[in-house]
């Protein structure tokens, strides 16, 4: 492997550029006109225009970027995450033109993918499942009402992104709830499939990073609390899960590993589960193929860098020792920083950064791919950086990280930063006294703030 192709954009691509350099890689850029002057294009090898700004039209476009692929002379494809990088046609199409695809093989990106299979395949692994079942069409979910513990969550099985999910509080609501959330998951993933789990009311988001190599190496890099959500999105995420109870925590590494083993997994791969709170038990919700926005905690306190160990994995090294025999020291935490005019309902708000400040100083990463003058443009997520802090413990992590947020100036767009001052101050936040639910009920108090008037 000599020449990478990064199927990717934003700070993702960027990240994955550094990772190639460091592996005395060349990094192959691909781009839509509009991300024509982006930092990992001017830095790349090579680059190549794959089309007009909309992603359907350009980074979705699997034919598009093979034939970049061989216009560069690459040898592999890094496909990063969202986009193309759970797609296993485009995993096989890769494997067809002879190209190293960075990830798990197309077969575990399709089991894991189908979210009902993937509960299938975990529970038969031995992973605990949150009580649930797939759903044929309206008259099997009929058939299945008396056995249905309400609220459940009508779950789309193509989902991802916190989309197409209904949660259904009585049995008299159930049909509506299915059919909304299979058009909605119809509309957004092509698939109108749902299945049906239990709804934890009050949980947290627990989740665990796994590597594995060709050489039958399956190791944990630590579990992850996504705990702080909107809408069954992650804004900040922290390593490690504070409080939780030893083998809960014990339950999740070994089940996560086990689950990796079971589908012959290979490279970087993060198990989902729930914890309720009230129980106390643990659940399986899913697996994601592939790296994860989340990924820099877990880099911060084991030492590892998790893509460049993606990219040795897939050309056949072993996990480097260092990695497998790592200690996972202090507290790290992120927060994902979105141009979203977020009082008024986190509408997304492109537009030119006339300035911009990044934080520094110690225990303080940032991740980004902008810089002053950059356009935001209209056609992607919404996410422009992610603020990642690393100190011995939790609650000087927490103030490291207000300390970072203080620092950071971004001036032409709105942005979540000063939202995300009001979580990491939040006394329920410092005290974890928190589930998946919590941000949404603070909103409305944060909103009415006096500051903001200011
Ligand atoms: P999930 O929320 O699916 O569990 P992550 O927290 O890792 O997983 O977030 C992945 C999400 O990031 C995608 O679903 C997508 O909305 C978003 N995304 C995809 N590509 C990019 C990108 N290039 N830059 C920023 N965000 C992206
Ligand atoms: P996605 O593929 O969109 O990332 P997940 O299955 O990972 O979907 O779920 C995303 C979030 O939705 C979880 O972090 C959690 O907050 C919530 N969620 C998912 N399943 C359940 C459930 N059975 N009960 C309660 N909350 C759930
Ligand atoms: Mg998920």
């Amino acid at each position: 492997m000599k020449r990478v192709l990064i199927a990717n954009r934003g700070e993702i691509a960027l990240r994955i550029l550094r990772a190639c350099h460091e592996l005395g890689l060349e990094a192959l850029a691909v781009y839509s006109d509009v991300d024509r002057n982006a930092r990992h294009v001017t830095l790349a090898d090579a680059s190549f225009c794959i089309g007009p700004g909309p992603v359907t039209k350009s980074y979705l476009q699997p034919g598009a970027i093979l034939a970049a692929a061989t216009a560069m002379g690459a040898d592999a494809v890094h496909p990063g995450y969202g986009f193309l990088a759970e797609n296993a046609e485009f995993a096989d199409a890769c494997t067809e033109a002879g190209l190293i695809f960075v990830g798990p093989s197309a077969e575990a990106i399709r089991q894991m993918g189908d979210k009902a299979q993937a509960r299938r395949v975990a529970g038969a692994a031995g992973v605990p499942l949150v009580p649930g079942a797939d759903i044929a069409d309206i008259a099997d979910l009929e058939r299945q009402l008396p056995e249905m513990s309400f609220p459940v969550l009508m779950k789309a099985a193509a989902g991802g992104g916190g989309r197409g999910m209904r949660i259904v509080e009585r049995a008299e609501d159930a049909t509506q709830g299915y059919m909304e959330a299979s058009r909605e998951a119809e509309a957004a993933f092509g698939s109108g499939v749902v299945y049906w789990e239990r709804y934890v009311r009050r949980a947290r988001h627990i989740e665990v990073q796994v590597l594995a190599d060709r050489h039958g190496a399956v190791i944990d890099v630590g579990e992850r609390d996504c705990t702080v959500q909107r809408r069954h999105q992650k804004l900040v995420e922290e390593t490690p899960a504070h409080d939780l109870p030893d083998a809960i925590r014990e339950q999740a590494l070994s089940s996560a590993r086990a689950l990796a083993k079971g589908v012959d997994y290979l490279g970087a791969g993060t198990v989902e589960y729930i914890y309720d709170l009230d129980t106390g038990l643990l659940h399986f919700i899913e697996m994601n193929t592939r790296i994860q926005v989340e990924h820099p905690v877990s880099e911060m306190v084991s030492g590892a860098d998790l893509v460049r160990e993606q990219i040795r994995i897939a050309r056949g090294d072993p996990i480097d020792p260092m990695v497998v025999n790592r200690t996972l020291n202090g507290h790290a935490i992120e927060c994902r920083i979105n141009a979203e005019a977020w009082r008024s309902g986190f509408v997304p708000s492109p537009g030119v950064l006339s300035g911009l400040v990044l934080p520094g100083g110690p225990g303080v990463r940032v991740d980004t791919h902008l810089t002053v003058g950059s356009e935001i443009p209209p056609f992607y997520d919404s996410m422009i950086a992610k603020i990642i802090v690393h100190a011995p413990d939790r609650e000087q992590a927490r103030l490291r990280m207000l300390r970072a947020l203080n620092e950071l100036q971004v001036e032409g767009v709105p942005t979540t930063a000063d939202l995300h001052e009001l979580i990491l101050s939040d006394p329920d936040f410092a005290s974890m006294n928190i589930s998946t639910k919590w941000l949404e009920t603070r909103i409305d108090d944060y909103q009415v703030r006096p500051s903001d008037a200011a």
